[in-house]
């Protein structure tokens, strides 16, 4: 397993899942579901077949808003057959033309990137996530697609954790794995999060850790989490503190 699929959850974000913009809910995985219906029309000893796909949903899909115009989305992106991830317990997607699927060494070639780009890009976060504890944590606390794929490749928010406590320590503490779960969810409210792409960069310009997870999490004030906390600055920063190990784990709940 790894960050990009992992037990119970897939990413996919550097395919641009999260740079189309949709007006409800459940658009985007209907949009995903559309694609693989589709997809049924791909022969792999037929090349005009894969060509045709892929022009013929980028089309569809070119009057989507884009939250970033320089983000390219890929229309290879979708879901994974049971067939094609058996060892899933939830459904996976993934890239529908990947090497591993298809057979074939070079059948990526055909996407926008390319097999190459494709095959050796990792986003900062999975790079740095050397022993999957991040990816695990969020596999087991955030199965499925939509948020995991979200907090995985959110660099912004990653990076800000990083400067409050090493993510390879979260297991020291199941204190600390709560104020984690409850900082994620809180992340996963704002609108930034609805649109990462693992491409964001984070700049340098808070003075400390705090003042940066609070910029982060700003706009998810006043709203409640999926698991129906409500978020404060004051519970922001009391899960900050206790995420560094410095706070008493029982005024947690409490937040
Ligand atoms: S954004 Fe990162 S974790 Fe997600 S699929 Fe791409 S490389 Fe994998």
């Amino acid at each position: 397993m790894t960050a990009c699929q992992n037990q119970n959850a897939s990413c996919g974000s550097c395919c641009g899942i999260h740079n189309l913009v949709f007006n409800s809910p459940g658009a985007k995985l209907e949009l995903l579901h559309e694609r693989r219906l589709e997809f049924q029309s791909v022969n792999f000893s037929e090349i005009s077949t894969i060509v045709s796909y892929r022009t013929l949903r980028e089309k569809k899909e070119e009057s989507i808003f884009r939250f970033d115009r320089e983000t390219y989305v890929c229309p290879f992106f979708g879901p994974l057959e049971k067939s094609e991830a058996p060892e899933r317990q939830k459904p996976a997607f993934g890239c529908m033309i990947h090497p591993s699927i298809t057979g074939l060494e070079n059948s990526q070639n055909f996407s926008f990137y390319g097999g190459s780009i494709c095959q050796s890009y990792d986003c900062p976060n999975k790079e740095k996530d050397i022993e999957s504890m991040y990816s695990d944590f969020l596999d087991q606390n955030f199965p499925g697609m939509e948020e995991y794929s979200r907090l995985m490749a959110d660099t912004l928010f990653f990076s800000a954790l990083e400067k409050i406590r090493r993510t390879s320590e979260i297991n020291l503490s199941e204190s600390a794995a709560a104020s984690l779960k409850y900082l994620c969810c809180c992340r996963l409210l704002t609108d930034a999060s609805r649109h990462v792409t693992s491409f964001e960069i984070a700049k340098d310009r808070f003075e400390n850790p705090d003042q940066e997870m609070k910029f982060l999490l700003a706009d998810a004030i006043g709203k409640n989490t999926s698991d129906g906390r409500s978020v404060s600055a004051e519970a922001i920063l009391f899960n900050i503190k206790n995420l560094t190990g410095n706070d008493s784990s029982s005024a947690f709940e409490e937040q």
